[in-house]
């Protein structure tokens, strides 16, 4: 049993799906392989440092763990929805070249630095120059542009957007308002597109930069401790390090290091004290 999108754009239940030919199935086996090793080499996947996107996350047992370097456990399932907001992603880009022609207008895909040796680089989806805001797309499924329609955006969201402004204004943009550009990615068309917007607030980039700076210098304090004591090897010390740190369980199920009923911090996290 499967959904299956309607023209409408609503989901329609069906019960009755022909089983795949042995062709088909081995189609399906082998496209998915290729996928995985495919999805798992790409850029977005390999990042080195922690980017904005993972800065506004209110877990600081998260941020710890990520500067670390700890290894996720949490693949988010086999990444498709991430491929194709990717693929998203790198379409809009073309799509915004085209529509720049020269101009100057939009820039997309713009690699961007920070002062932050923790969170030293960012790319933003787009700045338009004339309307003075910098978007950033998020290819969105129904419940989470319901979301988006309803309450506005995540923390982890906003902070991204005002960081990317943030890292613009300082390389000389003018940015007057950030927007989370909610495409939905379920539907047949654009009819149910969601662009969130609010002023640029640079505050907002700088508390977020510099909570990541006092996790970090904790994370290092912490560490400083450890190395070193017979007891206890690197993987180990880190462990206990995250330990540390308080959680907020709100964004597990997108964190890396989830996992659920997990009685040892060394498997993952799961979610608790
Ligand atoms: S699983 Fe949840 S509580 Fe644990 S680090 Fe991730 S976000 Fe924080």
């Amino acid at each position: 049993m499967f959904d299956q999108p309607s023209r409408a754009g609503t989901s329609k239940v069906v019960t009755s799906a022909k089983p795949m030919t042995p062709l088909g199935l081995e189609i399906t086996a082998r496209l998915k392989e290729m996928f995985h090793g495919f999805s798992n080499r790409m850029e977005r996947n390999q990042q080195a440092t922690l980017g904005p996107s993972e800065i506004g996350t209110p877990c600081d047992r998260r941020i710890a763990m990520s500067l670390m370097r700890l290894p996720p456990v949490n693949p988010g399932g086999d990444n498709w929805a991430s491929f194709v907001g990717t693929m998203g992603h790198e379409g809009m880009s073309q799509m915004l070249e085209w529509a720049d022609a020269g101009s100057g207008r939009y820039a997309s895909e713009l690699r961007m630095t920070s002062p932050s040796k923790r969170v030293p680089h960012g790319t933003t989806d787009l700045i338009d120059r004339v309307l003075l805001y910098v978007g950033d797309f998020k290819f969105m499924g129904q419940w989470s542009l319901d979301k988006l329609k309803t309450e506005g955006p995540s923390p982890t969201y906003r902070v991204q957007a005002h960081t990317y402004a943030f890292m613009a204004s300082l390389r000389g943009e003018t940015v007057k308002h950030v927007a989370i550009l909610g495409m939905p990615r379920d539907k047949p068309n654009l009819d149910d597109m969601y662009v969130w917007t609010e002023p640029y607030n640079p505050q907002i980039a700088r508390d977020a930069l510099a909570r990541v700076d006092r996790i970090g210098e904790s994370v290092d304090a912490h560490l400083a401790t450890l190395y070193g004591k017979a007891e206890t090897n690197e993987s180990e010390s880190k462990v206990m390090t995250a330990a540390q740190f308080p959680i907020d369980a709100a964004d597990c199920r997108f964190c890396p290091f989830h996992k659920p009923n997990s009685s040892n911090l060394e498997w993952g996290c799961n979610g608790r004290n």
